[in-house]
């Protein structure tokens, strides 16, 4: 049995993890994190996770190869790469028995009673069902997701409405680092923060990649969101997404913010 530490794990999963530097899904990992995900739910935790990736994908599916685009663009690909996501996600996890369902969200979904509760309904309903649910940000008709902060902190809102109690961000890099090491050679790596204070910020710098939108600014911001609200984060390298497993289990992989009690 694996002896995994949390009941429900929110898992997101960026672009540049996703696709290759053309933009075309990478389709080996994509499946690894399917059967990963598909294990970890066999063993009894519930797993949602948050994928990004439609627009790039769109993207490279009609060659539209300029960068960067303009907002109306990738509103334009999120809706033709989000059904080639879907459509890859469905074979990959049904392949290993799981059925998924698709979430579409705004980070209006806060500002409102109603459409947090019936998101939140649906969370729960799907989960009880043993169903996976997908979720990305309804790109083709807001613009909140392919702007600051995009899927990281749409990950944390999933966090909180589908009441989770781990998210694990798998991304390009292998944590939060003391200072960019894609500049530093001597950069260190935080194993784990307890208080995300001006400090954390200030290790964190602005950037994302070309592809996605994330950065690690964003990805601190989700944290500090996540573990006010009493659930924990880890931040880790998507490359090889059986790393979920030591994650899952308290392992100490890449960077964890532990959750305020
Ligand atoms: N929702 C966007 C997509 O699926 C990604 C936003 C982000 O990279 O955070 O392409």
């Amino acid at each position: 049995m694996l002896d995994i530490l949390y009941k429900r794990i929110v898992v997101k999963v960026g672009t540049s993890t996703l696709t290759y530097d053309n933009g075309r899904l990478n389709l080996r990992r994509m499946e690894k994190l399917a059967c990963v995900l598909s294990d970890i739910k066999n063993s009894g935790t519930q797993v949602v996770l948050v994928s990004s990736g439609a627009v790039a994908a769109g993207a490279a599916r009609v060659n539209l190869d300029h960068h960067p685009m303009t907002l109306i663009e990738k509103q334009a690909m999120a809706a033709i790469g989000q059904s080639e996501l879907m459509r890859m996600y469905e074979r990959f996890f049904s392949g290993y028995g799981h059925q998924v369902g698709q979430i579409l969200l705004t980070k209006s979904i806060m500002d409102r009673e109603e459409p947090w509760q019936n998101a939140r309904n649906t969370f729960s309903t799907l989960l009880k069902m043993g169903v996976i649910p997908i979720v990305n940000e309804n790109d083709s008709i807001s613009y909140d997701g392919i702007k600051f902060g995009g899927n990281d902190t749409l990950a944390a809102l999933v966090a909180r409405v589908s009441d989770a109690d781990l998210l694990v961000n798998l991304s390009d890099i292998d944590g939060l680092y003391d200072k960019n090491p894609r500049e530093n050679e001597d950069a260190v790596m935080i194993k784990r923060v307890k208080d995300i204070d001006d400090e954390i910020f200030a290790m964190a710098g602005g950037e994302g990649t070309v592809r996605g939108t994330g950065g690690m600014r964003a990805k601190i911001e989700a944290a500090k969101t996540v573990t006010e609200a009493g659930i924990a984060m880890v931040i880790a390298n998507g490359e090889n997404p059986e790393v979920l497993y030591e994650i899952a289990q308290g392992k100490g992989i890449g960077t964890f913010f532990a959750p305020r009690t």
